[in-house]
C-alpha cells in the first residue's frame, strides 16, 4: 500500500511517516496543497490522507479540484474534533472517509486498509435507478447531486428496493431487511418507513409504487 500524506504540521507528519513506515506502509509527504497536487498527479497512490487546514489551500478545495481532474484515489480526510460539518461537507466534496484528530495509529491503519480494499471493488460499487445513485463505498444515496439524509431504516428499505428496482418486493421480505432483529414490529411500521421515504423522493423521477398482492416496487419515470 502506498500513501500520500498531505499535512503541514511538521510534528504530525513526522510521527505519521515514521509510524506508517514501521508498519510496512510506504508513504510520501507533501506539506502543501500544491506539492500534494503535483505528487498525486504524477504517481499512483492507494490512499490520500488529507489535512484540511493547509497553508496554501483548504483541503476541501484541493479535493474538489482533484476530483474534477479525475483523481479516483480514495481520500481520507483528517478533521478537527467535533467538526460534524466537515464530515458532511467532506462527503459532498468526494472524500471517502474521515478521521478526527487526535487519533490512534491503529485506527488510521485499519481505515487505510479498508479504503484500499474498497477501492479495488469500486467499479461495481455504484448502483443507479433514474436520478438515484447508491454508492456502496460510503455507503450513501444521492438524488442527482444531492446527498439524501435517511434514517437507518429508510436506508435499509431503499437499499432493498433499489436492488430489485422495477420488480416488486414482498412486504415481509422488505420488513426482514428493515427490521432484521425486531420481531415485535407491526405491519404498519414498514408503511411508516415507506411513507417517509416517499416524502423524501418527492419531486424527483423516483416513485415507490404499491403493487397489490405483490409488495412494493421502486421505479424511475421517464423524463
Ligand atoms: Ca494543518
Amino acid at each position: 500500500m502506498r500513501i500520500l500524506l498531505i499535512e503541514d504540521e511538521p510534528d504530525v507528519a513526522r510521527w505519521l511517516m515514521r509510524a506508517l513506515r514501521q508498519s510496512g506502509i510506504a508513504s510520501e509527504h507533501a506539506p502543501t496543497a500544491r506539492l500534494g497536487q503535483a505528487l498525486a498527479s504524477g504517481a499512483e497512490f492507494d490512499v490520500v490522507v488529507l489535512d484540511l487546514q493547509l497553508p496554501d489551500q483548504h483541503g476541501f478545495d484541493w479535493l474538489s479540484e482533484m476530483r474534477a481532474k479525475g483523481l479516483r484515489t480514495p481520500v481520507l480526510v483528517l478533521t478537527a474534533q467535533g467538526a460534524l460539518h466537515d464530515r458532511v461537507e467532506g462527503l459532498h466534496r468526494g472524500a471517502d472517509d474521515y478521521l478526527t484528530k487526535p487519533f490512534e495509529l491503529a485506527e488510521l491503519e485499519a481505515r487505510l486498509a479498508a479504503l484500499h480494499r474498497r477501492s479495488q471493488g469500486r467499479a461495481q460499487a455504484m448502483v443507479t435507478c433514474g436520478s438515484l445513485r447508491f454508492d456502496s463505498n460510503h455507503p450513501s444515496f444521492w438524488l442527482g447531486d444531492r446527498l439524501l439524509a435517511l434514517t437507518p431504516r429508510e436506508h435499509a428499505a431503499l437499499e432493498a428496493l433499489l436492488a430489485r428496482a422495477g420488480t416488486p418486493l414482498g412486504k415481509s421480505r422488505l420488513a426482514e431487511r428493515v427490521f432484521p432483529l425486531d420481531s415485535t414490529v407491526g405491519p404498519d411500521a414498514i408503511e411508516q418507513v415507506l411513507h417517509r421515504l416517499r416524502q423524501k423522493l418527492q419531486g424527483s423521477d423516483l416513485r415507490i409504487v404499491t403493487v397489490r398482492g405483490l409488495g412494493y416496487m421502486l421505479e424511475a419515470q421517464a423524463a
